[in-house]
């Protein structure tokens, strides 16, 4: 081999050397420049698999986005990525990217997706992944992802405390902390332990643990069946050390719901199951308001609007001299929109009078007049609580204008709410 020749091969290897420390610094580039444009992330962790992990993470990212928050739900459980199926997207594929990554897949509950699954097409064989490969799909879909600017993005892990999570947290630096998921069961709560410690050596905040299956809502009588026995999850996190954020009961709904893509938090609001799921999540709920005061924030439609039975909605905007009213407990009166949700639309306008004031009315009172969603100005914790609890969606924050003009604004998406200035 003459000099020559010994030279080009050690250029080559040299520029190969070269290429790959290059695009590996690319590569970190990209990741670190797409996921400085979202503000919070969260991951979704269970020490095992079946807990509900995955439900938890769907159902904070649509509780997410019904509060006008722009979410990203990112899915990278190798073990059955079951996001696709829970948000009834199931069969859907990346639809390709505009030269530079990939986009990911609109829900229509207001969520940008990006499964492993949308990866894997409709099929239900066993996929073997191999471990270097599993790592560059997770890399590729962490760095790849045209996320855009969001508020909030949940990440659904694989489960345990293995390689996977590893690595995935690994690609994610600077998360907001993680949200752990756990069942009543003994070997669950050894399970949780680990995944504890896993976040303290990674130096991931925990910012609770969710006890999920706890207890049976009777789908007759509504009552508390304790099937295992509960409480476990509290006197564990509590032994740790870490914030226990509540119980989740066990509810067929959610089963029947999760079949069938429909997140029970949207559909089901008004069950127990949900409410206990909206008091656990308040914690990641309140991470953007404390970060930021609540102004500029873009109410989304809260409705799912592919549902045949949501094409038509009720809204509601309480009124005073013929514009919206800040205080919605002592306004003149309510005006009452039929809207097309489909084609943005409003179809009738209906003027009445409430009840006289008295707490605790108006929520029944608008729920007999078939309200779906109120627009107010401000409107104190509980009262929205009330509402919630009688199917009625609120958006709070909207300004002092003609009932019509928030009506359209809310209905093309340009809604700009401030701060909910009203706490009584
Ligand atoms: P993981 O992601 O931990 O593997 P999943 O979220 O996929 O778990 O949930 C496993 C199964 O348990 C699903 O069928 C889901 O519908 C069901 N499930 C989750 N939480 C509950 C609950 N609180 N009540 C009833 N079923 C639940």
């Amino acid at each position: 081999m003459n000099c020559g020749e010994k030279k080009s091969g050690c250029e080559a290897v040299g520029g190969h050397a070269a290429d790959d420390k290059l695009k590996m610094f690319t590569e970190d580039e990209a990741l670190v420049r797409r996921l400085s444009k979202i503000k919070h992330k969260i991951l979704v962790l269970s020490g095992k698999g079946g807990v509900g992990k995955s439900t938890v993470a769907v159902n904070l990212a649509v509780a997410l986005a019904m509060e006008g928050w722009k979410t990203g739900l990112l899915d990278v459980d190798f073990h059955g990525p079951s996001v696709p199926m829970l948000l009834h997207l199931k069969g859907e594929l990346f639809k390709g990217a505009d030269g530079d990554g990939i986009l990911p897949v609109e829900s229509s509950y207001g969520i940008k997706v990006v499964s492993l699954g949308f990866a894997l097409g409709d099929s239900d064989e066993a996929v073997i992944w191999r471990g270097p490969m599993k790592m560059g799909v997770i890399k590729q879909l962490i760095s790849d992802v045209q996320w855009g600017e969001l508020d909030y993005l949940i990440v659904d892990f694989p489960p345990g405390t293995g390689d996977e999570p590893l690595s995935v947290a690994q690609l994610i630096p600077e998360s907001d902390g993680a949200v752990i998921v756990t069942t009543p069961q003994d070997l669950s709560l050894q399970d949780v332990r680990k995944s504890i410690n896993f976040c303290r050596q990674l130096k991931i905040p925990v910012l609770g643990v969710i006890e999920n299956m706890s207890g049976l809502v009777c789908p007759h009588c509504q009552k508390m069946i304790e099937v295992f026995k509960s409480g476990g999850g509290e006197a564990m996190a509590k032994e740790m050390g870490v914030p226990f954020l509540g119980r989740i009961p066990m509810d067929p709904q959610i089963v029947g719901g999760s079949d069938e893509g429909k997140p029970f938090v949207y559909h089901h609001r008004e069950t127990e199951s949900a409410q206990a799921f909206i008091r656990a999540i308040q914690p990641v709920l309140q991470l953007q308001e404390q970060s930021k005061p609540e102004t500029g924030r873009i109410s989304r439609m809260p409705q799912p609007i592919k549902e045949k039975e949501m094409k038509t909605l009720k809204i509601a905007v309480p009124t005073a001299a013929g514009s919206l009213c800040q205080h919605f407990g002592h306004c003149e009166q309510f005006a009452l929109f039929d809207v097309d949700a489909d084609n943005k639309t409003i179809l009738k306008t209906t003027m009445v009078t409430p009840p006289p004031h008295e707490p605790g009315l108006l929520p029944t009172w608008l729920q007999e007049q078939g309200a779906d969603l109120i627009i107010a100005g401000g409107m104190g914790s509980r009262a929205q609580e009330l509402f919630v609890g009688k199917g009625i969606h609120v958006v709070t924050g909207a300004s002092s204008e003609l009932p019509e003009k928030v009506v359209a604004e809310y209905l093309s998406g340009e809604l700009t709410t401030g701060a909910n200035v009203c706490d009584h």
